[in-house]
């Protein structure tokens, strides 16, 4: 049996259709901004993976400090008052770039275990401080938090609420803030008002003194790259902290150089949140690890001398603060800081967002957005839906034809490319989707 058979027959893979007979691709290595599948093809690589693999493959610097790390120690355990000194040095040089006084880490192994102990702490939290009717959740429409129980309870696409079942006692969904769907004529700041003040019903229907938190990603990644009209995420901080809900900025997307800056709630979207949770970009995707970074001063109100007695955090994995994979972070920090890899994207992300745009005059194009590295294509060539996403699937067909990765979702093509693509690069994808665009209009008659 062949290599792909043998994937087939024996892995589960993620957001997969069990029911299909489709072969996976197998990527055997990459390059710079490139991979390679097991036939020897070379594909530009638009999605860094899964938004992740920031510096491009095959990094050299990466390997060799995972190599030196393995060799000096392993692993230790975290638990309890036993540490190791990478996830020291990691969150000491963190907490000079993370907003406000967000300085305290929670090391996890992903984004979904990232989001889940926000979430675990946020229920301690109040329970520490006597509120434990304090623990309802409200997340967006569109919205994507994980693949953990909580986590997924916070995930607003409609293809990931089916078949699985989800926590439905204490989530609850607000609309997304997505310029494109506003109803007709509304302005932009109309819109953000609106959606806006249905975050603060939401609050007030649920009860002030039961929501714990609200979920936000800056910009929106795998729901459609939804940026949100300007101010949105200023007013509901103003909206939570009306109310006293604590904000969770989810930054494993848009954190450490995707949108030309470390973290995009502050610099970006000008908020402090209370929480902010990472993972993918921080360790460049080169090894898996993600974090839960809490406010300063949520810390002490249930710690030292404000602990409550008897308490225990019980909260926390085998593998966090994992010794390799603060290596592999702390190796990225270096690079992105002296290779100043934040003013690269800011020079080459405009760029690439202004020649995506030029998309738009593709008949089969209704919507270019996106910001820096972070984009996505909207396909529109019918009033039905399923005919958009066909249309979709057949552009990302042709990509791949023609030696370029994209992540299809829906009728979208999402792109995320390494943050060391070059403005070649950038001509490379928009040429090639825009061929494959134009190709799959007329093949499907829509010219
Ligand atoms: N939050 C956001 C915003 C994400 O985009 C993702 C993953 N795409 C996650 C959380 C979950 O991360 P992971 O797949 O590493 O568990």
């Amino acid at each position: 049996m062949n290599l792909a058979g043998k994937d087939k027959k024996h892995i589960i893979h993620p957001w997969s259709n069990l029911g299909s007979d489709a072969e996976s691709m197998i990527i055997e290595s990459g390059k710079g901004v490139h991979v390679f599948d097991s036939e020897g093809n070379k594909f530009l690589d638009s999605i860094s993976g899964m938004w992740c693999v920031n510096l491009g493959y095959g990094n050299e610097e990466m390997a060799q400090a995972i190599a030196d790390q393995c060799v000096k120690l392993a692993y230790y355990t975290p638990f309890g008052a036993m540490t190791s000194p990478p996830s020291i040095q990691l969150a000491t040089e963190l907490s000079a770039l993370t907003p406000g006084d967000l300085n305290c880490f929670q090391f996890t192994n992903s984004g979904s275990t990232a989001v889940e102990s926000a979430i675990r702490f946020v229920h301690y939290y109040f329970n520490c401080l006597g509120q434990p009717e304090k623990k309802h959740i409200i997340y967006r429409e569109n919205a994507y938090h994980g693949s953990t129980y909580l986590a997924a309870s916070l995930n607003g696409k409609r293809c990931d609420r089916s078949y699985f079942d989800y926590v439905t006692d204490i989530v609850h969904a607000t609309s997304d803030p997505n310029p494109f769907k506003r109803p007709q004529g509304m302005s932009i700041e109309d819109f953000c008002d609106l959606r806006v003040n249905e975050l603060r019903d939401k609050i007030l229907e649920i009860g002030p003194d039961k929501v714990a938190c609200f979920i936000a990603e800056p910009i929106m990644g795998s729901g459609g790259v939804i940026v949100p009209p300007p101010g949105y995420h200023k007013k509901t901080l103003d909206v939570c902290r009306e109310y006293d809900v604590l904000y969770i900025s989810d930054e494993v997307v848009t954190a450490f150089g995707r949108l030309g800056h470390y973290f995009a709630s502050e610099e970006v979207f000008g908020i402090v949140p209370d929480i902010i949770t990472v993972a993918k970009g921080i360790s460049s995707g080169y090894q898996p690890l993600g974090a839960a970074i809490f406010s300063q001063k949520l810390v002490d109100r249930i710690s030292g001398d404000s602990a409550s007695e008897n308490s225990y955090y019980t909260n926390g994995f085998t593998y966090s603060g994992h010794p390799v994979t603060c290596a592999a972070a702390l190796k990225y920090l270096e690079i992105m800081k002296r290779d100043k890899l934040t003013d690269h994207v800011l020079e080459v992300g405009p760029y690439f967002m202004e020649r995506l745009e030029t998309l738009m005059e593709l008949p089969a194009v209704g919507d270019v957005r996106g910001r820096c590295l972070m984009a996505c294509v909207e396909c529109v060539v019918s009033d039905n839906e399923d005919e958009n996403i066909a249309f979709a699937q057949r552009v990302d067909e042709f990509c791949q034809e023609k030696g370029l990765i994209v992540r299809p979702y829906e009728n979208l093509c999402i792109l995320s490319p390494p943050l060391i693509i070059e403005k070649k690069h950038a001509d490379q994808i928009v040429d090639i989707l825009g061929d494959s665009i134009a190709s799959t209009m007329d093949e499907m008659g829509y010219s």
